[in-house]
């Protein structure tokens, strides 16, 4: 058997790997995983344009990990393409994977209406796609063809996320897709793995050791009333789904356990605003240390300071509310959707405060920022960064080096033959490899785009 990358092997977006193999009976098996957007670069947008380097036709089934749409938004351009098979993911994963492809389509079609950018898939191509799609639950056995057999398993990354495993030719090979943090409140901790022969595993932190999730609260707390001290306006840009919710979640604990906290706090996003009500229709996959539900609050996403703000409309008016108030909303990497007025409001004040809870991709506004940036370009007005930046690693949705390194030690002790890195900066790639073969004593490879390893 072989596999080859066809995405997130120069940075952390585009993931989409095949696997070629054979079932019992001698018949080719081609199988994809994961089919992800490339996101942030300049070039990006002509990378998602380029034809695959397969025949789409041919592929025997497609597996999804999660639906962020790095990893899941070319999957209308396989329909495009002539897949007409199985695309496989958690049953979450399903409501969770249509609002981030349907507003990605919605962005490209008014994208191209505004600056005559392409638009790579029609909306017929997005409703092929979800008619094929096939809700699974964890643990449960699927038979591709004879002898070839998929599982997916809890990563804890977000809500219904999946590492997936294939058993064929006698072997275990694992596609770690994104794998949690540890202590998530939220979300369960990440499966373990048992004995297992090659996994392609991510590497986003494979160069970092998080700061102790514990601490984010105090984090945050202390912001929030630095916030409410000097009356002024702190942003927080949020990734939709999950780190919205473990936000929410947050603020819920410490405006419960804190009375003087009287701060108006806006959910500026239709679409993390949509995807907190699904969290809500699927909590059987959360994990909680705190009741969710109290006597005053409807659940723990919810609270009286919060108002969601799902209409342009209501948007708009959060200017009129005088500060102190908190703002969360998307993009999380601020390349693009309403965090971008508000940036434009509010950056240039030096009482206010920008703290980023999330991975900042190469070439995206949010990294520029990170990186100190004294001035930025936004929707071609130059905005001056006076406002404090504060960036929080604890809130991370990604393992960090010590988790990763845990994960990938299985359960009985046996470790992979091989591991190929994937989904990371090339730093934190080598820096990770490095680590993994001191650790392990085992074959670490990083693989390069459309490379094929035999395994
Ligand atoms: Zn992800």
């Amino acid at each position: 058997m072989d596999i080859s990358f066809h995405g997130a092997v120069s940075g952390v977006t585009g993931s989409c790997h095949l696997l070629n193999t054979k079932d019992s009976d001698g018949n080719d098996c081609n199988l994809l995983f994961d089919c992800g957007m490339f996101q942030g670069e300049q070039m990006c947008s002509s990378k998602n344009s380029e034809k695959f380097d397969f025949d789409a036709k041919k592929l025997q089934g497609v597996f999804v990990t999660h639906p962020h749409a790095d990893h899941t938004g070319r999957l209308p351009i396989l329909s495009k393409n002539g897949y007409k098979g199985k695309i496989y993911m958690t049953h979450p994963c399903v409501g969770l994977s249509k609002l981030v492809l349907e507003d990605a389509h919605h962005i490209m079609v008014e994208d191209s209406e505004k600056c005559g950018s392409s638009v790579l898939y029609e909306l017929k191509d997005l409703l092929t796609t979800f008619s094929n799609v096939e809700g699974v639950n964890y643990h449960e056995q699927i038979e591709i063809a004879p002898g070839v057999t998929i599982m997916f398993h809890d990563a804890g990354h977000v809500l219904g996320s999946a590492f997936i495993s294939v058993e064929a030719e006698g072997k275990k090979i694992i596609f770690s897709g994104d794998i949690g943090n540890d202590n998530v409140p939220i979300l369960p901790d990440t499966e373990p793995i048992s004995s297992v022969d090659y996994v392609v595993c991510e590497s986003t932190y494979g160069h970092r050791v998080h700061e102790s999730v514990n601490k984010r609260s105090e984090v945050l707390k202390e912001v929030i009333y630095r916030t409410i001290e000097n009356k002024s306006v702190l942003m927080i840009p949020s990734f939709s789904i999950e780190r919205t919710q473990e936000l929410l979640y947050e603020l819920n604990h410490i405006i419960g356990q804190n009375a003087d906290i009287k701060i108006p706090i806006f959910l500026d996003s239709p679409m993390a605003i949509k995807a907190t009500e699904l969290y809500r229709h699927n909590s059987n996959y959360l994990k909680f240390d705190t009741p969710i539900l109290d006597e005053e609050d409807r659940d723990f996403f919810s609270f009286p300071n919060l108002r969601e703000t799902l209409s342009r409309e209501e948007s708009k008016k959060i200017n009129n509310t005088p500060a102190p108030k908190i703002i969360i909303a998307g993009s999380g990497m601020m390349s693009g959707g309403r965090i971008m007025h508000h940036l434009i409001r509010y950056l240039p004040d030096p009482k206010n405060t920008l703290l980023i809870i999330g991975y900042q991709a190469r070439g995206t506004l949010g990294r520029k920022i990170y990186e100190g940036a004294k001035t930025v370009n936004i929707f071609r007005e130059e905005v001056k960064v006076r406002a404090t930046v504060k960036a929080m690693g604890s809130f991370s949705a990604h393992g960090d080096m010590h988790k990763l390194t845990k994960w990938l030690t299985p359960e009985d002790g046996k470790l992979p033959e091989k591991i190929l890195l994937v989904h990371g900066d090339q730093e934190a790639k080598e820096v990770f490899a490095t680590h993994l073969r001191h650790e392990f004593r085992t074959d670490v490879i990083i693989p390069k785009y459309g490379e094929k390893h035999s395994l």
